[in-house]
């Protein structure tokens, strides 16, 4: 038997250290999930997806009282960019959480459904994305799913 370690690397960043793009990305997030329906949970998620070709769509998570009709901020983002832009590549995607008013101090990291429909993005897009988690104490930026999602499902 062969013990195999891997490691990954992302990077915490504070405000201070957002460049531009960032910036605006982590701001269109938290605005999105100013506008999420989650009248069940009152935690609010917004995803920005920010395109290849310079646009960026958002999303917010969208709660069902049949809750496994609901879905989450990031599916809802990188499905309604495939809807409206099927071949451009998604560079990026930053997550914002808020609850009671109030964003996350730490960030959060989406779920593993999510990070499976980021994969495959991903692999459309033939490059890697950024993923921005954002937090109001620290922000977290990690290049690539395979690091949130080691042995992905790949057809
Ligand atoms: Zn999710």
């Amino acid at each position: 038997m062969k013990e195999i370690v891997s490691s990954y690397r992302y990077w915490e960043l504070a405000e201070d250290d957002f460049d531009e793009s960032v910036r605006k990305l982590v701001e269109a997030a938290k605005e999105a999930s100013c506008r999420a329906y989650a009248p069940y949970s009152k935690f609010q998620v917004g995803a920005a997806v920010l395109l290849a070709n310079g646009e960026i769509v958002t999303g917010n998570n969208q709660e069902n009282g049949a809750y496994p009709s609901g879905l989450c901020a990031e599916r809802t983002a990188l499905f309604a960019a495939g809807a409206n832009y099927p071949d451009i590549a998604v560079v990026a995607i930053a997550i914002a959480a808020q609850t009671e008013g109030e964003f996350l101090k730490k960030p959060i990291t989406p779920c593993g459904a999510c990070r499976q429909v980021m994969q495959e993005s991903e692999a459309r897009a033939g490059s890697e994305m950024q993923i921005i988690l954002y937090g109001t104490d620290k922000t977290l930026k990690i290049s690539g799913v395979k690091t949130l999602l080691p042995f992905s499902f790949v057809l």
